[in-house]
């Protein structure tokens, strides 16, 4: 296979790889001279069939050979990992939103990413899942919202009253 090395650091090697050059790989015992590696710990294809650009795949495949190669590192998805747990956690204890605009100055694309400017369960503040259903007075398909943390959902009342499991 086509490669060129960009990093190494003790058995792993970040490459990229491909017919193309299009996807970028961590891979372990890399033996150039036979151009071949022992396996691929995780890659990140850049292709025009990838929903990542270049610049997004080498940005993932630096996140993960970094973890591979220096001790205390934290990898992006970790960090956002930890930041959406203390998120949930500042919600459940009723944070006031002024938090997150005042002293995070957090900008629309950062609430969408974890979620704040989603619609809550208005009992318990939990977040909220959607199920279709099929409103038979509309004779459409439609949407119904629950909490995923209490009893709370907006389902039809005509149609609660109408389910076969209330009689
Ligand atoms: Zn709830």
């Amino acid at each position: 296979m086509r490669f060129e090395v960009l990093f190494e650091k003790n058995d792993y090697a970040l490459i990229v790889r491909g017919k193309d050059l299009d996807e970028y790989a961590i891979v372990y015992k890399l033996d150039k001279a036979k151009g071949c590696w022992a396996n691929t710990c995780s890659y990140c294809n850049f292709s025009e069939y990838s929903n990542l650009s270049q610049p997004e795949a080498l940005m993932y495949a630096l996140d993960m050979f970094l973890v591979k190669t220096e001790e205390n590192y934290i990898s992006r998805c970790r960090l956002e990992e930890l930041a959406t747990k203390f998120k949930d956690r500042l919600i459940e204890d009723d944070c006031e939103e002024e938090f997150f605009e005042q002293e995070c100055y957090m900008e629309e694309h950062e609430k969408d990413f974890f979620e704040l400017n989603e619609e809550r369960c208005p009992c318990c503040n939990g977040k909220l899942e959607q199920e279709t259903y099929y409103d038979d007075v509309f004779e459409d398909t439609s949407y119904y919202n629950y909490c995923t943390k209490c009893d709370w959902n907006d389902y039809p009342e005509h149609l609660k009253e109408d389910a076969p499991y209330n009689w």
